[in-house]
């Protein structure tokens, strides 16, 4: 199977990154991916104001989709995530909702052993693996990897985990994918600035659609379908978010407008992914009893 090492990652999603690899549509990938420090923080005594800074945020690739052209979604179908054997999580003044109420820097090492993490003498939880930096290369000029917007990037969201799919758009030739950021586990806000941040390895399987209507980033899960929506404030991609949902269920579904509306006002929830990278990013979620009904089949 064709493997994407860390070795080749960047820190920029761009069009004009050179691809680490070739993939054709319908092939099964591995990337291996580091945590969002780059591996930088190994113990306990080496904090965030130590870091350097141009590593932060690595994402492995960008692979290149042999027929994926503008215009064009790329099916991600995210079959798998190993993690590593520990998590790091970092805390300091300024970072996150909580930054006003936390003194000093803190770094904290999580044993991560047979799916548990180890929080502290009193608390373990069940792993959640997911990906917190996915996307393709922007329209136009690069975007850095710490930053989410349409082409996807560091979304922080907790359902892009194994078993979902995600649409993305493509806006340049091959799409260039790459992703990074893994989180163990994190709650939806991610409101300290970082999930149980971890390296390990993502496998997917990548796939050229033509003329896919879908709105993306577009992330459909076993039971729900979501649209996710990043920008400036959290109460535009909370408009975003809805009206990408809402413009899905019109087009695609044939609702009318108002139909649309209520619906989303009764089954849809507009659930938060994070509120602390550069752009906040939002997602409208429905459950797949919806699109069942309508007799829609997803690509
Ligand atoms: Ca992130
Ligand atoms: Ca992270």
């Amino acid at each position: 199977m064709l493997t994407v090492h860390t070795d080749t990652k960047v820190h920029k999603m761009w069009s004009e990154n050179v691809p680490a690899a070739r993939a054709k549509s319908g092939d099964t990938v591995r990337f291996e991916t580091l945590d969002c420090f780059g591996g930088q923080l190994k113990s306990e005594d080496e904090l965030l104001g130590g870091l350097d800074w141009n590593n932060v945020n690595p994402a492995t690739g960008p692979l290149f989709v042999e027929g994926a052209m503008p215009g064009d979604v790329l099916k991600v179908e995210i079959l798998n995530i190993e993690l590593g054997d520990h998590g790091v999580m970092v805390g300091a003044p300024g970072e996150g909702i909580t930054g006003n109420v936390v003194c000093g820097e803190v770094t904290k090492i999580l044993p991560v052993k047979d799916g548990i993490i180890k929080f502290n003498d009193k608390l373990s939880f069940p792993v959640s693996p997911m990906i917190g930096v996915i996307g393709t290369a922007p329209k136009g000029e690069g975007i850095d990897t710490g930053t989410p917007d349409s082409h996807g990037g560091n979304m922080d969201c907790t359902q892009i985990g194994a078993g979902t799919v995600l649409y993305l758009p493509v806006n340049t030739e091959g799409a260039l994918l790459a992703m990074g950021d893994l989180h163990a586990k994190m709650g939806d806000g991610e409101v300290e600035v970082c999930g149980v941040e971890i390296a390990g390895v993502v496998t997917v399987k990548v796939t050229v659609l033509k003329d896919c209507k879908l709105p993306t980033p577009f992330l459909l899960g076993k039971e729900k379908a979501m649209t996710i929506f990043s920008a400036k404030t959290a109460d535009e991609a909370c408009v975003g978010a809805t009206l990408a949902m809402h413009s899905f269920l019109m087009k695609e579904l044939g609702m009318g407008d108002h139909e649309a509306a209520m619906l989303l006002s009764v089954t849809g929830d507009l659930r938060v992914c994070q509120v602390v990278d550069p752009e906040k990013t939002f997602r409208m979620e429905i459950p797949r009893t919806v699109t069942e009904a309508y007799g829609y089949e997803f690509m």
